[in-house]
């Protein structure tokens, strides 16, 4: 069953990296490849997020809807795995690789985000770090189509019994409306890009992201969700553990009080990120040179206003 779901298992290597927007051409075939976590819980990798499909009792939830032209190509890839309806959207935040797809959906689907997370929408200002230029707004490009119908402030439960969906925010990180996602029944969670894989995470302060709290955040999350099995992350390919996500914001911790050090030494932005290697306890974690740069900045930003 599982190896008849890895159609056209082609799935870019190096997503592990990018916590953002994959830039495709248009004429690129959509490839998206199904791993099946549980039986009603499958996780739609490619063209960006990792997409969490909920079969419930009264219809599906998607978590998360990838890049824009993906909507479709999420849509097709459902019908392979049950005919209900999908019913309801969560994202886990604002971004464009998380959230673009929303508008390739029934309109009458309802559209469920932590309540910071639909004034971003509002806004989709460009994320820090990238360099992108302001673009249109793929929600009022749509009409308003696929736009948040329902927010939540620290917690929220849809459903029960076999269908309980929790939904919790526990502070700043990523941006400031990162959504945690848990099925309580399966044993899962969907932690969003605030834990998007063992990389150096973007700390998108134009989106309220930070770098001072994501590391208590994270520990929040460790200490407050209890009986997971298997984390879905933002962008892994390999499905994590609450372990992963403890030692994770660890390392987010540490990372602060690395560039805590250099601020209070004088040192500058530069040469804070240039002189940080990844300690030797987090083996095979990933941080590129232009991400610590710009979280060194936004550390050091939110040091200053203090
Ligand atoms: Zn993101």
């Amino acid at each position: 069953m599982k190896r008849a779901l890895l159609l056209g298992g082609l799935l870019a290597v190096g997503s592990l990296s990018m916590t953002l927007v994959a830039f495709q051409s248009p004429a690129a075939p959509k490839v998206i490849e199904v791993e099946k976590l549980k039986d009603h819980l499958f996780v739609l990798k490619g063209g960006g997020a990792n997409t969490a499909v909920f079969v419930g009792s009264n219809g599906i939830t998607v978590v998360d809807t990838k890049n824009p032209g993906w909507g479709q190509p999420i849509l097709d890839k459902i019908k392979e795995l049950s005919n209900k309806p999908v019913v309801r959207i969560i994202n886990t935040h604002t971004h464009g690789d998380h959230v673009s797809g929303n508008v390739e959906f029934p309109a009458t689907v309802d559209v469920v985000v932590q309540e910071n997370t639909k004034a971003n929408m509002q806004r989709m200002a460009p994320v820090t770090g990238l360099g992108q230029p302001p673009g249109q707004n793929i929600f009022e490009a749509n009409g308003g189509r696929g736009m948040a119908k329902q927010t939540f402030k620290d917690k929220m439960t849809l459903g029960s019994g076999a269908d309980q969906i929790d939904l919790y925010y526990f502070g700043r990180g990523h941006t400031n409306g990162d959504a945690w996602v848990v099925w309580p029944a399966l044993r899962v969670l969907h932690a969003g890009d605030i834990f998007s894989g063992k990389v150096a995470p973007l700390l998108d302060a134009n989106n309220g992201g930070s770098g001072v709290e994501i590391g208590s955040s994270l520990t929040r999350a460790a200490d407050s969700i209890k009986n997971i099995d298997t984390v879905i992350t933002g962008h892994a390919v390999a499905m994590m553990t609450m372990a992963d996500l403890r030692e994770y914001a660890q390392f987010n911790k540490d990372f602060l009080e690395y560039v805590r050090g250099g601020v209070q030494g004088g040192k500058s932005v530069d040469a804070i990120a240039a002189e940080y290697k990844v300690p030797a306890k987090y083996a095979g974690y990933q941080a590129a040179e232009a991400r610590v740069k710009s979280n060194v900045q936004v550390i050091a930003d939110e040091l200053k206003k203090k």
